[in-house]
């Protein structure tokens, strides 16, 4: 058992069963046991590996589309360009430096990154100190400085707390983590007088578990803020797809899916994104897979200019990289980009007309 673990084993049996969404949190930002707070998550030592991570290239052309959008809308200055839960800060590196070369961009340039672990905002400042620019660290979204922003998120709203119900034939009642013989384990709530109001909630069967996620909502909604009242545009890179999609709840440990009650703050958490909810947060906005967004955004001709000073081994991992991001049996359908944007504004590059 987790340190974490014998934790919530004592709180539940205190005051009884805790939400999957309080699971969750405790999980993954505890102050002393989250795994976040403790943990190295990334890379081949750690329990996965993200898109920014596996090639620069993502970064670089995510870079230049929120560059092309701050074109677009008149190259306000000064502005933000903000990311939500940068990791180890390599998606932000390669965005800053494809863009030097855009006129006026750095010069406008406010770098803010939300980040809730104090670990990695140390890893993200050492990972930006090349690029000559000092990032501005936040809590939260919600206090994101009231200018043109331009916003990306990979892998950011999966960390979310979700909550889970469960349509049983006595109406809808909560998924819950209680204790049974020691040891954490799922459960049901009693029926619920009052299921919350979600269109997910709508036209479900007997045995349908819907997930909610509401810190996504308010993150996302937070987002959102700046850029209706100043301009800008968000991108937000999940897993996920367009409507919940039962029960998507996973852990991975050391690069497998591990049961999520099993290694409480020793494996990560998360859940796949339900972008519906989100896209009618914003007034106008835009949804493809990972792979068109990367392709229309010109991933080919950029690997072909990399691959050009590479040889061997370095040339087949830049080769099987490509693949891995763009592929439909990989990361480029599983995973899908939401643009979110004011009325009216361009369509951010990336996106079928
Ligand atoms: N975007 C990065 C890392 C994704 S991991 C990449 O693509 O590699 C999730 C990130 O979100 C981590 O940096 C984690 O510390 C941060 N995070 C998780 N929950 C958060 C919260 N509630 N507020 C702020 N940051 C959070």
């Amino acid at each position: 058992m987790t340190p974490l673990a014998r934790l919530l084993v004592e709180r539940i049996r205190e005051t009884g069963p805790i939400s999957v969404a309080d699971y969750m949190a405790e999980c993954l930002l505890h102050p002393v046991h989250g795994y976040y707070i403790t943990r190295e998550p990334f890379g081949a030592a750690g329990d996965f590996v993200t898109a920014p991570m596996i090639s620069q290239m993502f970064g670089e052309l995510f870079g230049l589309a929120l560059a092309q959008a701050w074109l677009d809308q008149g190259a306000p200055a000064p502005f933000t360009l903000a990311e939500l839960g940068p990791g180890r800060g390599d998606l932000m590196a390669d965005a800053l430096r494809a863009t030097r070369g855009v006129p006026g961009f750095h010069a406008a340039v406010r770098v803010v990154l939300v980040e809730a672990s104090p670990r990695l905002r140390q890893v993200q400042a050492k990972t930006l100190a090349a690029s000559g620019l000092t990032p501005g660290w936040l809590d939260r979204v919600e206090d994101l400085p009231d200018r043109p922003t331009f916003l990306i998120a990979n892998e950011f709203l999966d960390a979310l707390p979700i909550r889970q119900f469960v349509l049983s034939p006595e109406g809808w009642r909560e998924r819950l983590v209680g204790v049974v013989r020691g040891d954490l384990a799922f459960g049901l709530s009693a029926p619920l007088p009052q299921p919350p109001d979600a269109p997910a909630f709508r036209n479900a069967q007997p045995g349908d578990l819907v997930e909610l996620c509401a810190p996504a909502q308010a993150a996302v909604a937070a987002a959102l803020r700046p850029i209706l009242a100043r301009g800008g545009l968000a991108l937000f890179i999940d897993y996920g797809g367009w409507r919940s999609q039962g029960d998507t709840l996973q852990a991975l440990r050391a690069h497998r899916f591990d049961p999520p009650l099993a290694h409480p703050g020793e494996a990560d958490l998360t859940a796949h994104v339900d972008f519906e909810p989100l896209a009618a947060l914003a007034p106008a906005h835009a949804y493809a897979t990972q792979g068109e967004v990367l392709l229309r955004l010109g991933i080919e001709a950029r690997a072909a200019q990399l691959a050009r000073s590479m040889t061997g081994a370095q040339l087949e991992n830049h080769k099987a990289a490509l693949a891995r991001l763009t592929d439909r049996d990989k990361m480029g359908s599983l995973f899908k980009v939401l643009a979110l944007t004011r009325a009216g504004a361009p369509l951010p590059p990336g996106f079928a007309p």
